[in-house]
Protein backbone atom coordinates (compact mmCIF):
# COMPACT_ATOMS: atom_id res chain seq x y z
CA UNK A 1 0.00 0.00 0.00
CA UNK A 2 1.53 3.58 -1.03
CA UNK A 3 0.22 6.81 0.71
CA UNK A 4 0.33 10.42 -0.56
CA UNK A 5 0.40 13.05 2.33
CA UNK A 6 -0.34 16.46 2.23
CA UNK A 7 1.52 18.56 4.14
CA UNK A 8 0.23 21.67 5.40
CA UNK A 9 -2.50 20.76 7.88
CA UNK A 10 -1.83 17.38 7.52
CA UNK A 11 1.96 16.27 8.22
CA UNK A 12 2.53 20.10 9.67
CA UNK A 13 0.00 22.03 11.86
CA UNK A 14 0.18 25.14 9.32
CA UNK A 15 -3.47 26.90 10.40
CA UNK A 16 -3.80 25.99 14.57
CA UNK A 17 -0.14 26.64 15.15
CA UNK A 18 2.38 27.80 12.79
CA UNK A 19 0.65 30.61 11.60
CA UNK A 20 -0.49 31.69 14.87
CA UNK A 21 3.65 31.63 15.59
CA UNK A 22 4.19 33.81 12.14
CA UNK A 23 1.40 36.39 13.32
CA UNK A 24 3.24 36.60 16.83
CA UNK A 25 6.76 37.22 15.19
CA UNK A 26 5.50 39.61 12.70
CA UNK A 27 3.20 41.32 15.33
CA UNK A 28 6.58 41.62 17.07
CA UNK A 29 8.29 43.14 14.66
CA UNK A 30 5.66 45.61 14.47
CA UNK A 31 2.70 44.30 12.23
CA UNK A 32 -0.69 43.75 13.53
CA UNK A 33 -2.22 40.51 13.40
CA UNK A 34 -5.04 42.54 11.48
CA UNK A 35 -3.14 44.09 8.79
CA UNK A 36 -0.78 40.87 8.23
CA UNK A 37 -4.08 39.00 7.64
CA UNK A 38 -5.62 41.40 5.61
CA UNK A 39 -2.20 41.33 3.47
CA UNK A 40 -2.39 37.79 3.38
CA UNK A 41 -6.20 37.01 2.23
CA UNK A 42 -5.10 39.71 -0.53
CA UNK A 43 -2.23 37.40 -1.79
CA UNK A 44 -4.53 34.72 -1.23
CA UNK A 45 -7.54 36.11 -3.28
CA UNK A 46 -5.42 37.37 -6.21
CA UNK A 47 -2.38 34.33 -6.82
CA UNK A 48 -2.94 31.03 -7.01
CA UNK A 49 0.06 30.22 -5.91
CA UNK A 50 -0.55 31.31 -2.66
CA UNK A 51 1.58 32.92 0.32
CA UNK A 52 5.14 33.43 0.33
CA UNK A 53 7.03 34.83 4.06
CA UNK A 54 10.05 36.62 1.67
CA UNK A 55 7.37 38.45 -0.14
CA UNK A 56 5.23 39.03 2.72
CA UNK A 57 8.60 40.81 5.03
CA UNK A 58 9.12 42.77 2.01
CA UNK A 59 5.28 44.32 2.04
CA UNK A 60 5.72 45.60 5.28
CA UNK A 61 9.29 46.76 4.90
CA UNK A 62 10.74 43.92 7.90
CA UNK A 63 14.29 42.64 7.66
CA UNK A 64 15.07 39.01 5.91
CA UNK A 65 16.32 37.57 9.12
CA UNK A 66 12.55 37.54 10.49
CA UNK A 67 12.55 34.87 7.84
CA UNK A 68 14.97 32.39 9.17
CA UNK A 69 13.68 33.18 12.88
CA UNK A 70 9.69 32.07 11.88
CA UNK A 71 10.84 29.51 9.58
CA UNK A 72 13.29 28.14 12.80
CA UNK A 73 10.52 27.49 14.81
CA UNK A 74 8.90 24.93 12.26
CA UNK A 75 9.61 21.48 13.65
CA UNK A 76 7.90 22.32 16.63
CA UNK A 77 4.96 22.14 15.06
CA UNK A 78 4.89 18.83 12.94
CA UNK A 79 2.67 16.28 13.58
CA UNK A 80 4.57 13.96 15.41
CA UNK A 81 2.29 11.04 15.94
CA UNK A 82 1.32 10.77 12.14
CA UNK A 83 5.60 11.11 11.73
CA UNK A 84 5.92 8.50 14.06
CA UNK A 85 3.14 6.05 11.93
CA UNK A 86 4.93 7.46 8.60
CA UNK A 87 8.41 6.36 10.07
CA UNK A 88 7.00 2.76 10.58
CA UNK A 89 5.31 2.77 7.07
CA UNK A 90 8.20 3.27 5.44
CA UNK A 91 10.21 5.70 3.01
CA UNK A 92 9.47 3.53 -0.06
CA UNK A 93 5.97 3.75 0.20
CA UNK A 94 5.08 7.41 1.33
CA UNK A 95 4.80 10.47 -0.47
CA UNK A 96 3.92 14.03 -0.04
CA UNK A 97 1.86 16.07 -2.47
CA UNK A 98 1.61 19.62 -1.57
CA UNK A 99 0.61 22.73 -3.30
CA UNK A 100 1.61 26.44 -2.62
CA UNK A 101 4.64 28.19 -3.62
CA UNK A 102 7.13 26.00 -4.60
CA UNK A 103 10.45 27.86 -2.80
CA UNK A 104 7.92 28.67 0.76
CA UNK A 105 6.70 24.73 0.42
CA UNK A 106 9.98 23.45 0.31
CA UNK A 107 11.82 25.85 2.71
CA UNK A 108 9.10 24.38 5.49
CA UNK A 109 9.46 20.83 4.58
CA UNK A 110 13.57 21.02 4.64
CA UNK A 111 13.09 23.17 7.89
CA UNK A 112 11.08 20.29 9.54
CA UNK A 113 13.41 17.54 8.33
CA UNK A 114 10.66 15.26 7.26
CA UNK A 115 12.82 14.38 3.67
CA UNK A 116 14.41 11.07 4.67
CA UNK A 117 10.95 10.05 5.03
CA UNK A 118 9.63 10.18 1.76
CA UNK A 119 10.60 8.50 -2.01
CA UNK A 120 9.59 11.52 -3.70
CA UNK A 121 7.99 15.31 -2.54
CA UNK A 122 5.99 16.92 -5.42
CA UNK A 123 4.93 20.68 -5.03
CA UNK A 124 2.31 21.61 -7.43
CA UNK A 125 0.32 25.25 -8.19
CA UNK A 126 -2.71 23.98 -9.39
CA UNK A 127 -4.88 20.96 -9.20
CA UNK A 128 -2.97 17.88 -7.15
CA UNK A 129 -5.00 15.34 -9.72
CA UNK A 130 -2.10 15.25 -12.36
CA UNK A 131 0.46 14.13 -9.18
CA UNK A 132 -1.94 11.72 -7.61
CA UNK A 133 -2.90 10.08 -10.86
CA UNK A 134 0.83 9.63 -11.89
CA UNK A 135 1.57 8.29 -8.19
CA UNK A 136 -1.77 6.06 -9.04
CA UNK A 137 -0.04 4.88 -12.71
CA UNK A 138 3.12 3.92 -11.12
CA UNK A 139 1.80 1.81 -8.20
CA UNK A 140 -1.25 -0.11 -10.42
CA UNK A 141 -1.27 -3.24 -8.49
CA UNK A 142 -1.21 -1.85 -5.35
CA UNK A 143 -3.96 0.70 -3.22
CA UNK A 144 -2.60 4.11 -3.09
CA UNK A 145 -4.50 6.29 -0.03
CA UNK A 146 -4.42 9.82 -1.09
CA UNK A 147 -4.56 12.03 2.67
CA UNK A 148 -5.36 15.70 2.50
CA UNK A 149 -7.32 18.33 4.98
CA UNK A 150 -9.50 19.85 1.77
CA UNK A 151 -11.99 17.76 -0.30
CA UNK A 152 -11.67 20.05 -2.93
CA UNK A 153 -8.22 18.23 -3.89
CA UNK A 154 -10.32 15.05 -4.44
CA UNK A 155 -12.83 16.78 -6.72
CA UNK A 156 -12.41 15.71 -10.15
CA UNK A 157 -9.74 13.14 -9.14
CA UNK A 158 -10.07 10.28 -12.38
CA UNK A 159 -11.17 7.32 -10.06
CA UNK A 160 -11.81 5.26 -12.96
CA UNK A 161 -8.28 5.27 -13.98
CA UNK A 162 -6.98 4.95 -10.22
CA UNK A 163 -9.14 2.44 -9.10
CA UNK A 164 -6.38 1.43 -6.94
CA UNK A 165 -7.11 5.17 -5.42
CA UNK A 166 -8.66 5.34 -2.00
CA UNK A 167 -8.80 9.18 -0.35
CA UNK A 168 -8.70 9.70 3.54
CA UNK A 169 -10.05 13.54 4.39
CA UNK A 170 -7.82 14.88 7.11
CA UNK A 171 -10.46 16.10 9.49
CA UNK A 172 -10.16 15.23 13.62
CA UNK A 173 -10.61 11.71 12.96
CA UNK A 174 -8.08 11.85 10.40
CA UNK A 175 -5.66 9.57 12.06
CA UNK A 176 -7.86 7.43 13.52
CA UNK A 177 -9.35 6.69 10.08
CA UNK A 178 -5.25 5.91 8.24
CA UNK A 179 -4.91 3.75 11.44
CA UNK A 180 -7.48 2.05 10.51
CA UNK A 181 -6.51 0.99 7.36
CA UNK A 182 -3.15 0.30 8.70
CA UNK A 183 -4.36 -1.74 10.86
CA UNK A 184 -6.93 -3.87 8.06
CA UNK A 185 -3.71 -4.03 5.89
MG1 LIG B 1 -3.61 20.95 3.53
Amino acid sequence: MKFIFDFDDVLFNNTRLFKEHMYLCLEKAGVSRSKAEEYYKTVRENQLNGIWLKKLLAHFSLKDDLYEKILGKSKDFINKELLLLIKKIGKENCYIVTHGYEEWQRDKIKRVCIEPFFSEIVVVQGTKNEAVEKICAKHKDEEVVFIDDKAKHFENLDFKKCSNLKTILFDDEGLGKLKAILSSE
